[in-house]
């Protein structure tokens, strides 16, 4: 009865998971070199965006980086000049001053928001 539970598997079973095993160590090593590499390149501009609040988004499978300001989310296009920044004959528009943003003071996000 105990000889039933303690066989070893077939050759070809140990063969495969061997195989297995190896080819999913191998993968992770060379996946992560690649990482690491990128992960050390952009060391000191992560630091940066991470003390400033901004977003770090990693782009081409870890190859590159995008920064976004969160910021971003409070600022929308101005709805009396439609974001040119001009009103009645080229004069700045008054109701954003020329930017042609409106800016949400509660950093509240704001409809159609710029990104
Ligand atoms: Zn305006």
């Amino acid at each position: 009865m105990i000889a039933a539970y303690s066989r070893a598997p077939a050759s070809g079973v140990r063969i495969r998971t061997f195989l297995t095993i190896t080819a999913a160590v191998l993968t992770d090593c060379l996946t992560a070199i690649p990482r690491h590499m990128t992960d050390r390149m952009f060391l000191v501009n992560d630091a940066e965006a991470y003390w400033r609040g901004w977003q770090i988004i990693k782009i081409h499978g870890g190859l590159g980086r995008r920064y976004r300001d969160p910021a971003f989310d409070t600022l929308a296009a101005c709805s009396q000049c439609a974001g040119a920044g001009q009103g009645i004959e080229d004069m700045p528009c008054i109701t954003c001053f020329g930017t042609g943003r409106l800016y949400n003071e509660s950093n509240e996000r704001l409809e159609g928001g710029v990104s």
